[in-house]
């Protein structure tokens, strides 16, 4: 039998190993950025064309490269960074395998220019899947600008691979934010399709946060920093109650990298234990920094995986810096969230003789009558009749069981007795500041004001999608809202329907909305919040649900503009939640599927008595 084993050729070979380090062009833009902040530039900026399909392009004001380092530094293990094997125990500087250019080189069309700063004259080179096709001198700026174009061009199987230009350009921003979370003294920009999407001012590490995160995040952010001789921890963590239930937001650094480590990721979260819900997660900005002899990232090409000598020394260390953070944070007495519960005593003025409080009595009142409060719904009646037999007739039943013999000490004013909506209102409870307790025919009904909120707005939301009629707005002095870029693309996606679900809201600027109205309806008038939570909703459904835009934006809206469990009602509101929620479509259940209400039985009730 002939020998079979062959030598791949070298270009196959290449392209090979090209695939491990570069996958999509998020890839070849997270190692062009590193090259950058490795040379030492002030400024960096990204150019993308078609999600980086057509055109990647960086340009820095590095150190540049010489003549022959230029042209080495396409070669394979081609790397000013580590000269022995010791090297590799200490590296400080991003990359250090000198593979990043070779493998862009071997599937992309490249254009180089680059100067030193002790040059007059640059170097142009032009590579073509690996071949040198040009290489001139050129008057240039100092520094390095470096065109990567047609990713993958001769790779079709990986161009076809990759997702949409949403997708690929959404990885793409990811990969920018992770560099430049980590220098915020460098400034960074991207402009996308010649549009500006992050200019980027060197500034300190909070304002780059926000800058890049969005505004909101200014009165978020917890700090947290921890000395230690194994590791020195800075960032910021989020505050309790913004957390989300999306993992979106969590940055993990090791010695300026981005790293994904579950052990790591575990220790925050579990700081955070009992102050969140357990299916929310934190958001994090850590800067963990450690010696390079006890760190081993060499264990994956991309590098976002890091191996520690001492693993549980880390946690530890990492788990009680995020609790100690959070401890402070909770002690400070600006940021008491229990306030508005809270009895505040303002010391008396020396020589103040406080007054006798007097009690004013209304002989009048009448605490089952409506007149508590004005509501906020706009009463409609009921297409369908039938919820009615839930309810006992207002005549005999009405003494039969309901409050039995008590029904005739209900002080009640004959003269207003005629402006009850109807005779049931009066005998509607709430319970816990949450559940509307409602005797019917059977029992007790006990309906989830918050479910049964969501019920009646999704139904509303839906229609006025599918009619496009515009439900009320509540106009405002205009808003200017800032979001994450991602948050931004799936504003700019579903604005039609915003506005046409009683928002106002039109663009300003980069990731940038005015807002002048919002619906109605809504409970929730932080529009901030709001419209954060309802693209949160949105992008988790996207996830979860896969369900169609117009259903996931009406049960995004409806959770975040429902009542929430803890308001106070009057009966009056209760009576209309009732009667709207048995003119929807699905009373019992939902938007999520989650019930509405609940009867306890006669027979139930019957049997406690009985036990
Ligand atoms: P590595 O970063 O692992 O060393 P790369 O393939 O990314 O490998 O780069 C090879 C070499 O090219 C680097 O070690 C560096 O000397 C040089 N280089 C790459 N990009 C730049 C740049 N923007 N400015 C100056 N030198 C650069
Ligand atoms: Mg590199």
């Amino acid at each position: 039998m002939p020998d079979v084993i062959k030598l791949l050729p070298e270009s196959v070979a290449n392209q090979i190993a090209a695939g491990e380090v570069i996958q999509r062009p998020a890839s070849a833009v997270k190692e062009l950025l590193e090259n950058s902040v490795d040379a030492g530039a002030t400024d960096v900026k990204l150019f993308v064309k078609d999600s980086g399909r057509s055109l990647i392009q960086v340009n820095d004001n590095g150190c540049g490269m010489s003549l022959t380092d230029a042209r080495l530094a396409f070669e394979r293990h081609a790397t000013s960074k580590i000269r022995e094997a010791n090297d590799l125990f200490a590296i400080r500087t991003l990359g250090f395998r000198g593979e990043a250019l070779a493998s862009i080189a071997a599937i992309a069309q490249i254009q180089i220019k680059t100067r030193r700063h002790e040059d007059e004259l640059g170097t142009l080179i032009e590579i073509e899947g690996a071949d040198f096709k040009q290489q001139s001198p050129c008057s240039c700026p100092a520094g390095t600008s470096i065109a990567v174009k047609n990713l993958f061009f001769n790779v079709p199987a990986r161009r076809n691979f990759l997702k949409s230009n949403t997708v690929e350009f959404r990885h793409i921003i990811e990969e920018f934010q992770r560099v430049a979370l980590v220098y915020p003294e460098i400034s960074f920009s991207l402009y996308n399709d010649d549009r500006p999407m992050f200019v980027l001012q060197a500034t300190n590490l909070k304002q780059r946060i926000i800058n890049l995160m969005g505004n909101h995040f200014l009165n978020r952010l917890i700090p947290i920093e921890e000395e230690n001789p194994e590791a020195y921890i800075i960032g910021f963590i989020g505050k309790p109650e913004f957390a989300k239930k999306t993992r979106g937001e969590q940055y993990f650094f090791v010695n300026k990298r981005f790293i994904r480590n579950a052990y790591m990721h575990h220790a925050v979260d579990s700081a955070y234990k009992e102050l969140i819900p357990d299916d929310s997660h934190p958001v994090y900005f850590i800067y963990l920094d450690v010696n390079p002899e006890n760190i081993d990232v060499n264990i994956h090409p991309t590098k976002t995986e890091v191996n520690f000598r001492y693993n549980q020394v880390i946690y530890s260390i990492l788990k009680s810096s995020v609790k100690k953070a959070l401890g402070k944070f909770s002690l400070e007495p600006t940021l008491d969230f229990d306030k508005e519960q809270g009895i505040e005593i303002t010391p008396l003025p020396p020589g103040y003789i406080p007054k006798q409080p007097e009690i004013k009595v209304d002989p009048k009142y009448n605490p089952f009558s409506q007149q508590s409060g004005t509501s906020q719904f706009q009463v409609k009646k009921p297409v369908d009749d039938s919820w009615k037999n839930l309810f006992p007739q207002k005549t005999e039943e009405q003494a039969s069981y309901i409050l039995q013999g008590d029904t005739e000490e209900v002080p009640t004013d004959s003269n207003e007795s005629n402006e009850f909506i109807t005779p049931d209102s009066n005998f509607l409870i709430q319970l816990n500041a949450r559940y509307i307790v409602a005797p019917v025919k059977s029992g007790l009904m006990l309906i989830d004001q918050y479910q049964a909120h969501q019920r009646i707005l999704y139904d509303k939301l839906l229609e006025r999608l599918s009619t496009n009629k515009a439900g009320s707005q509540k106009n405002m002095f205009p808003q200017t809202v800032h979001f994450s870029p991602a948050n931004a693309d799936i504003v700019k996606e579903i604005l039609p329907q915003l506005n046409s679900l009683g928002f106002e809201i039109e663009p300003l600027g980069v990731n940038t909305y005015v807002v002048s109205a919002i619906p109605g309806d809504s409970e929730n008038e932080d529009v901030n919040e709001l419209l954060e939570k309802i693209i949160d909703n949105y992008k988790k459904n996207l996830i979860d649900l896969k369900s169609d835009r117009n259903t996931n934006l009406a049960r995004s809206m409806a959770r975040q503009m429902a009542i929430k469990p803890g308001k106070i009602l009057g009966s009056e509101e209760m009576m209309e939640i009732i009667n709207q929620l048995f003119a929807s479509k699905a009373p019992e259940i939902s938007p999520d599927g989650s019930p509405t209400l609940r009867i306890i039985t006669l027979n139930e009730i019957n049997k406690k008595f009985r036990e």
